[in-house]
């Protein structure tokens, strides 16, 4: 049986600020999703952060308008209750006013694949907050790459014979496909930086779907930097693909990220249990991680990949280097590089004013005649 699992997700407002949905909202939401259940085999609604995700199993394959405009319907009816409670950003991540096809470019973020299910169909789901789609670059790569990560990799036929994985450009709005083993060192090139290079999605040699996340709006307003874009991926599991252990434990080690308060910040991704709010301590980047288990379309679960003890221990951990990466302020790295924060018009004013203050130094023009000063920041040195 051919089965689609697709999750939808966006930011409709947030109680007091980016936090989380308030339960009204949610309550539309799924009103919404409840009223056309016929058209789905089964769904679920959850939250991470100040996200709402609808995850939806169905028959109609993956861009289904029907489907794309349930989800768009539901968020509009969140919407309205964000606006009528006075959230915090109601309706951000609505775009545009009127749907038209597809969600995607429209502002939720989409992970979906269409598959024929096996018997024991497993997938889990990571649902991300206040951070970027490059914030699953690190975690994907221990899981499809790293063999100490993952000793899947070696032992699992299909994994050793290597994935191919899409890496998309974010600035150029371009598409790799990059093929394991042999573009291996490519693939590192990418993800070394998660701000203009992001993983689309994952598929084993066979061409089966392992993998999907959700970069389409990154894709669609490509040439404006949109790369603080919170993220949702699908992960399918368990026999040819990696193990539920394999997928959850690439994220026990709390790498750094770019996102958390005005998305200017390093910090790092904390798992947390499901539907968690963003604290309010910088609210630190968090992932959800959802455990299904699926059969003829109808959802088991989802379990709360992160509950288990081992994860307090994580979160601890986390915390603790959030805690150290602001102490340091506003200084580098604890901010982001100037060109991921032009989007911010509040730092592009600033910087505006201090250049009007700057006036040009004694020596300085024939130091830039020689190339001494050439804007790359290497200080000039006197010949005599
Ligand atoms: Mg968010």
């Amino acid at each position: 049986m051919k089965v689609t699992v697709s999750a939808i997700k966006a930011d409709v407002g947030g109680i007091g600020g980016h936090t989380r949905p308030s339960d009204g909202l949610i309550a539309a939401v799924r009103g919404v999703v409840q009223s056309s259940k016929d058209m789905l085999l089964d769904h679920y609604i959850g939250y991470c952060g100040d996200d709402v995700h609808i995850v939806m199993s169905h028959t109609h394959g993956t861009d289904s308008e029907k489907i794309h405009k349930l989800a768009w319907d539901a968020f509009m009816a969140g919407t309205e209750v964000a606006r009528a409670e006075g959230l915090y950003g109601a309706g951000q991540d609505l775009l545009k006013d009127s749907f038209s096809g597809n969600v995607k470019g429209m502002g939720p973020g989409v992970a979906e694949i269409e598959f024929e299910e096996r018997p024991n169909e497993a997938f889990t789901i990571f649902a991300a907050d206040k951070t970027e789609p490059g914030a699953f670059n690190y975690p994907i790569y221990r899981m499809f790459v790293d063999a100490l990560s993952n000793t899947g990799l070696i032992v699992n036929k299909s994994l050793a014979r290597g994935v191919v994985i899409n890496v998309m450009d974010v600035e150029g709005g371009r598409i790799a496909e990059l093929e394991m083993w042999q573009d291996k060192p490519l693939l590192e090139a990418a993800l070394m930086y998660p701000g203009r290079y992001v993983v689309d999605s994952v598929y084993t040699k066979d061409g089966e779907p392992i993998l999907s996340a959700s970069t389409d709006r990154l894709h669609n307003i490509a040439g404006t930097y949109v790369g603080k874009d919170d993220p949702i991926c699908m992960v399918r599991t368990q026999k040819m693909f990696p193990a539920t252990e394999e997928v959850g434990s690439v994220f026990n080690n709390p790498h750094y990220v770019a996102g958390n308060t005005r998305g200017s910040h390093n910090m790092p991704l904390m798992p947390v249990r499901l539907n968690s709010a963003a604290t309010i301590n910088f609210c630190i980047p968090i992932v959800e991680a959802l455990v299904f288990s699926m059969h003829e379309g109808r959802l088991t679960g989802p379990f709360d990949g992160f509950s288990t003890p081992d994860w307090d221990l994580v979160r601890e951990r986390a915390t603790t280097k959030a805690l150290e990466m602001r102490s340091q302020g506003f200084i580098h790295p604890a901010t982001l590089v100037p060109s991921e924060l032009e989007y911010a018009e509040g730092y592009k004013a600033v910087i505006s004013s201090l250049d009007k203050k700057m006036v040009p130094m004694a020596g300085a023009a024939a130091a830039v005649k020689e190339g001494g000063v050439d804007g790359s920041g290497a200080r000039y040195e006197d010949p005599d």
